[in-house]
């Protein structure tokens, strides 16, 4: 299978579970694979937010239960529009 990646897409593996991110896509077409075989697509995106500031961002990689508040420069940082 052939996926061109978008920023945040988690790729897992069906045989080990190992899960991936992508951080930075560019043009190529993607293709991921752990132990011997294509890793497959997860409904999930991974969110990202932003500093407005210093243009900073960050990953989430696992969502806990609590308020999350990222700030970066003094200020809040921003969630990146889906
Ligand atoms: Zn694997
Ligand atoms: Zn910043």
């Amino acid at each position: 299978m052939t996926h061109n990646a978008t920023r945040g897409t988690v790729y897992f593996c069906p045989i080990c579970a190992a899960e991936i991110t992508t951080l930075a896509p560019e043009h190529g077409v993607f293709h991921p694979r752990c132990c011997n075989k294509p890793m497959e697509p997860k409904q999930k995106l991974v969110r990202f937010h932003i500093c407005p500031v210093c243009g900073a961002e960050i990953a989430v990689l696992c969502e806990g239960e609590g308020d999350f508040h990222p700030r970066c420069c003094n200020v809040d940082m921003e969630m990146e529009a889906a």
